[in-house]
């Protein structure tokens, strides 16, 4: 793959520092098909590249990513019969029916390929600001290290929104907490980068401004140890976290995820979501998503007032 279209690559330091940047800034990184196999193939080049020891994934514009493609122009396209269909939409399932289709496709453009990347070989650090939606938060957690801007929150409002248990790779109670993710899918309220930071989720925040300059500076730093260790030391963790269960709950909570989608595809025809006759608001009409507040029971309540 040569030119990039929707995401960009390059080097720093001699190569030692790879740099990955989400670049569809008028859909605010949405993912849709063409980002999510062209980020597959840009990390693949950093791994299989000897020279490169760290790897950092931004985003251009005011915020790392929006979630999923679910309605650009572009996003419809590749998915219809036509000259802008995706190949990819014709293999790995995209021609079979059903539950089988669906369950095939996201296994391997939104989950599996999220898995590839936490297990990359070289250590990813994840740079965000502004609100991170869904499935921009499997691309942030599947990176070993998180950096935020000052005002980055996080927010999967896939329950709220579209009657979704969460999204494809679950690492919510991996990530928050077992009660903290329970109560951000239930309410889609977002968490804030301090909070992300006393999680343990985030280890940096910076000034906005100061946030590409400060992640380079971070992957510097992390790029200096010897790459046997650094290695050792992700897979440790990794290793760690999967005998805890991560692996195998990950695979279990994906077929929930897709009993969810087939329970409304059953019922709408088709439609793999939920609609606003069954309470969950239309994604582009629905309410702002507000920060968790420890003494508010709707934090919305307090802007409408
Ligand atoms: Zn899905």
């Amino acid at each position: 793959m040569a030119d990039y279209k929707y995401v960009t690559y390059e080097t720093f330091d001699d190569g030692r520092i790879a740099r990955i940047m989400l670049n569809r800034l008028k859909t605010r990184n949405a993912q849709n098909r063409g980002l999510l196999v062209e980020l597959d193939d840009a990390f693949l080049k950093a791994e299989a590249d000897d020279q490169v020891r760290v790897v950092i994934l931004g985003g251009v514009g005011p915020l790392f990513s929006s979630g999923h493609d679910l309605g650009s122009e572009e996003a419809v396209a590749e998915r219809t019969p036509g000259p802008d269909q995706h190949p990819t939409t014709l293999i790995n399932g995209g021609t079979r029916v059903g539950a089988e289709n669906r369950m095939l496709q996201e296994w391997h453009y939104f989950f599996q390929n999220t898995l590839r990347w936490r297990n990359l070989r070289k250590i990813t650090i994840a740079q965000v600001q502004g609100t991170t939606f869904a499935a921009g938060l499997m691309l942030v957690w599947a990176c070993d290290l998180i950096v935020a801007a000052d005002d980055a929150k996080f927010a999967d409002v896939v329950g709220a929104r579209l009657g979704m248990c969460g999204v494809e790779y679950f690492g919510h109670p991996w990530e928050f907490g077992p009660r903290r993710a329970k109560e951000l899918l239930l309410t889609g309220d977002s968490v804030e980068a301090k909070e992300a930071f006393d999680l343990g989720m985030v280890s940096k925040i910076f000034p906005r401004e100061e946030l590409e300059d400060s992640t380079l500076a971070y992957a510097r730093r992390i790029a200096q140890l010897p790459t046997m260790a650094a290695l050792l030391i992700k897979e440790s963790v990794n290793q760690t976290v999967d005998n805890m269960g991560f692996y195998n709950s990950l695979q279990a909570t994906f077929t929930l995820h897709q009993l969810n989608h087939s329970h409304w595809a059953e019922i709408h025809d088709g439609y793999p979501a939920g609609l606003p006759e069954d309470g969950t608001p239309d994604w582009r009409s629905a309410p702002k998503v507000m920060p968790r507040q420890v003494d508010v029971a709707d934090p919305h309540a307090l802007v409408e007032a």
